[in-house]
């Protein structure tokens, strides 16, 4: 079984130029109508002067390979950045600086970017470049060559106080758990497979002293979890209920917030088989990136040592189509005792999720964010820029809203009213997976979801549109996100008892 190295580059921060280690390359960064810092405008040769990058251009390079070397790099108009560009340009620089075999750097950050969400998912980006896994290779990277992928070492200059050394610990923390779930949701299904997850986790987890739970087959049906039964069905692969807690030691005065993911290990869509273009399946194989999100989350949660109870939860199984799976029509028993007719298998991800958002109820969770790919109708309504934001409870909506902003990974509020819920109601069955046409099927998907989380404050994060890079990082070697693994931490952090 291949493992998922853990790694982050070494984060310093320096409050003066004067402070900074000169023998690394110097890296400027310019906005427009900015003047270039007379540190980075020395270096410039007179053949340069008319760069674009001297006037700040969006993405422009310019790259010195002198004694002193050097890039300066241009951001654009300062006001327009905002954390999730900040992510993609961090990125698309750290991609540039391997290339050019950078990879011990000194950021100097522009005075015109005075935001501490700005910087702070800038150097994520830079950290994250150039995550790889090799291990499926005839001849894997060794763990010297696989160095030389990597910025190994950030100093990030900024002379007023626009970052602490505890924001540094919080990238620190995030970028090995962000690299965690993008590799997980790049790998094959026969690797990441219900039990492949389980074990690529438990090292990452043990190391981090996160309590680990897994219930098998045998287990899920003993449980009477008879949704996530009955997708899995199909499949010879066996389904894996997964649950994951940290901080037990902060005691009953703390929240415990439970992060729902789903993890569809593979989809075909089983009876209702999915018919569209091959890539579209192909990328079937992401349909547990909100699982990734989770565990990413709970490994930089636990990390950080946040005081908060917290337990990631996921439900893992392929959505195969099988002589044993689930039939349209079938009516099915969940976990919480309520009756389902499924009328398209293909809306499955609603299903398994059910079972494991009772299974926070039934914990007595005070909060509850659950992570999804779950409707290609968000990806239509919202595209790849933003995920889709349901909820239970306006103030916990807002938290959760204002932290994906700060996280570089907005999402948007969409509404979740009781007529959504009036469309899934069924003369056999107390529900149905399905609502009446295809129009608000985003809508329809969190009402269905809400059927299972009582009165427990609630989020719904639907990321089918936006758990890939957006585009300029896109010349990374993996293009899956990690999408959701900061917001939650962010969110974790903001109802920590500190
Ligand atoms: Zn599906």
């Amino acid at each position: 079984m291949p493992q998922i190295s853990n790694f982050s580059p070494e984060l310093k921060l320096a409050r003066s130029s004067k402070k900074i280690d000169r023998s690394v390359a110097q890296v400027f960064l310019v906005t427009e109508g900015l003047k270039l810092e007379k540190a980075a405008r020395n270096r410039v040769p007179r053949s340069g002067e008319d760069h674009p990058v001297l006037k700040g251009k969006r993405g422009s390079k310019l790259v010195l390979h002198a004694k002193d070397a050097s890039v300066i790099y241009g951001l654009g108009k300062a006001p327009e950045l905002t954390p999730q560009e900040a992510a993609e340009w961090g990125e698309n620089l750290g991609n540039i600086l391997i290339a050019e075999g950078f990879l011990d750097v000194a950021i100097h950050w522009p005075i015109s970017i005075p935001h501490p969400a700005i910087a702070q998912n800038f150097i994520k980006g830079l950290g994250l470049a150039g995550v790889n896994f090799t291990d499926l290779k005839s001849a894997p990277s060794s763990a010297s060559s696989e160095k030389r992928t990597r910025i190994q070492s950030i100093q990030f200059v900024c002379e007023d106080e626009i970052l602490e050394e505890g924001d540094l610990f919080e990238v620190a923390a995030l970028i090995p758990a962000i690299a965690f779930a993008r590799i997980l949701g790049e790998l094959p299904p026969a690797v990441a497979s219900p039990q492949g997850i389980v074990d690529l986790f438990t090292e990452s987890a043990t190391h981090h002293g996160i309590e680990i739970e897994v219930w098998n087959e045998k287990k899920i049906a003993s449980e009477k979890m008879g949704l996530l039964q009955a997708v899995s069905q199909g499949s010879a692969i066996p389904p894996r209920f997964l649950i994951a807690r940290t901080g037990k030691k902060y005691g009953e005065s703390a929240p415990t917030l439970y992060l729902v993911g789903k993890g569809i290990t593979f989809d075909t869509g089983g009876v209702n088989l999915k018919t569209g273009d091959w890539r579209d399946l192909l990328s079937m194989r992401k349909d547990m990136c909100g699982c990734a999100a989770v565990l990413g989350a709970i490994l930089a949660i636990a990390e950080s040592k946040l005081p908060i109870r917290v337990v990631a939860v996921t439900p893992m199984t392929p959505n195969i189509l099988g002589s044993k799976s689930v039939i349209p029509g079938d009516i099915v028993t969940a976990y919480s005792g309520k009756t389902v007719e499924i009328q398209n298998t293909d809306a499955e991800g609603r299903l398994i999720l059910a079972d494991a958002l009772h299974y926070c109820v039934k914990n007595k969770a005070d909060y509850i964010i659950d992570v999804a790919t779950l409707t290609g109708a968000c990806q239509i309504a919202l595209g790849s820029y933003h995920s889709g934001l349901f909820t239970n409870q306006d103030r916990f909506g807002k938290l959760v809203f204002r932290e994906s902003d700060f996280a570089g990974e907005p999402a948007w509020p969409l509404p979740l009213s009781r007529r959504y819920g009036e469309e899934l109601k069924n003369s056999l069955a107390d529900l149905t997976n399905m609502g009446k046409n295809r129009a608000g099927g985003a809508s329809i998907g969190a009402a269905f979801l809400q059927n299972f989380v009582a009165e427990t404050p609630w989020c719904h994060l639907d990321i089918a549109g936006t758990h890939d890079l957006g585009s300029p990082a896109s010349a990374s070697p993996i293009q899956t996100a990690g999408r959701m693994v900061h917001t939650l931490y962010r969110v974790a952090k903001e109802l920590s008892v500190r």
